[in-house]
């Protein structure tokens, strides 16, 4: 049972009520389908079905039930028309680009995306004759600069990982339309709660389920949002014929994490803005990036782009006078940590920490990491829902003590 047609319910209330598709027993809380087949009710039905003429599941590699229930949700909270959901993020962006680029087309791409999107884009697609271009995230001109007649695909991610660079989607929206191009948004680290491409112009919104959507750290799962269209002419055969399949446990996980993502969001938030404004004073501390603060170079865009709020995820830059004492000194500030988690995951509500430069971005070459900014003294914090005490004494043992 789908909310009624002609109710206008907010995004509150559509994370917690959309797509509750109630079985015969009438539970309350989603139910989980497992299963991987289903019982066609005749022959001739079976047929339509798998025809795409008629509704109906016909295999669990196509299609699930839960799986079904998640994708609406997050459409609902994006305001998209449609979604498709995949086992991982990077899996939502290989199905993206299987089923809109082709040999000889172009991509412009932000150069400080996450460390295996720009190795796929950038290598990967490559071997297969798509070309790539990535430019300064903030620099629209760049943008338009890496513009060919041959360019089908905008991609950006903003805030960026792990420097928090916000880009324009408006501009870059237009940017991409007026070259005939699309325009995709990775929309991981503001998420719906505070921040929905589509409204902006975007064509496409990708997410990395494994982060904020679940949000408790448990499973991996992605998802692209789009148009009905694109989902089932461009998404849809991708999906059936390469089968990045997200697990009907997994969407059950991300499905209920959907229910708690706003108040998560307002919370690791507001801990996040407290933290950056702490690192900001703090002696040792040579630099924060985080949008929330006034000294952010896109403070304003990121405060009309993102409903008001910086997100969860701040990065740092401990004081060194050459790269090799910052790196020393990071991983004395990482090694330090005793409540606090030392991994590279984000979106969960335990504080998480990272070196972007020895991971994330550590299979990119020093050229690479130079243009997206990752530096060794660099220290990603994924803020969770610890007392926010807890999370400065834990930094503070290491930065107090080089
Ligand atoms: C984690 C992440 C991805 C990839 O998602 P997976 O679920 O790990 O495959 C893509 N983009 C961003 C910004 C991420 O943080």
């Amino acid at each position: 049972m789908t909310q009624k047609k002609n109710l206008e319910l907010h995004r509150d209330t559509l994370a917690v009520r959309e797509a509750v598709e109630r079985s015969q027993y009438g539970e309350n809380s989603e139910a989980l389908y497992l299963t991987s087949g289903y019982v066609q009710p005749n022959a001739e039905s079976g047929a339509r079905r798998f025809a795409g003429e008629e509704d109906g599941f016909t295999y669990g590699r196509y299609g699930n039930p839960t799986v079904a229930s998640f994708e609406k949700r997050l459409a609902a909270l994006e305001g998209a028309e449609a979604c498709m959901s995949t086992a991982s993020g990077m899996s939502a962006i290989l199905m993206m680009c299987m089923g809109l680029l082709k040999a000889g087309d172009h991509v412009v791409c932000s150069q400080s995306m996450f460390g295996s999107t720009i190795k796929l884009i950038g290598t990967d697609l490559a071997k297969f004759g798509v070309t790539s271009s990535f430019v300064p995230q903030t620099d629209v001109a760049a943008w338009k600069a890496a513009l060919t007649p041959n360019t089908k695909l905008f991609f950006a991610e903003t805030p960026t990982n792990p420097l928090t660079e916000v880009c324009d989607i408006r501009a870059l929206a237009d940017l991409a339309h007026n070259a005939g191009a699309l325009l995709c948004v990775d929309n991981c680290f503001a998420t719906p709660a505070l921040q929905r491409p589509m409204t902006l112009g975007a064509d496409i919104v990708m997410h990395s389920g494994t982060k904020y959507l679940d949000g408790q750290g448990r499973v991996m799962a992605g998802a692209l949002c789009a148009s009905q269209e694109m989902v089932t002419k461009s998404f849809l055969p991708v999906l059936k014929s390469a089968g990045m399949t997200l697990a009907p446990f997994n969407a059950w996980v991300v499905l209920k994490g959907l229910e708690t993502l706003d108040i998560r969001m307002q919370a690791q938030s507001a801990r996040a803005l407290a933290l950056a404004q702490w690192l900001e004073s703090h002696a040792s501390v040579a630099r924060v990036f985080y949008p929330g603060l006034a000294s952010h170079p896109q403070h304003a865009l990121a405060m009309a782009q993102q409903d008001g709020c910086g997100g969860a995820v701040l990065s740092f830059t401990v004081k060194g006078a050459n790269p090799d004492e910052a790196r020393s000194r990071a991983f004395h500030v990482l090694d330090s940590l005793q409540v606090m988690s030392l991994s590279t995951n984000l979106g969960d509500t335990k504080t998480l920490m990272a070196h972007p430069a020895s991971t994330s971005h550590g299979r990119l070459t020093e050229e690479q990491r130079q243009a997206a900014g990752v530096v060794q003294g660099l220290i990603r914090v994924a803020v969770g829902l610890e007392h926010l005490g807890d999370i400065q004494a834990d930094l503070d043992r290491g930065l107090s003590s080089f």
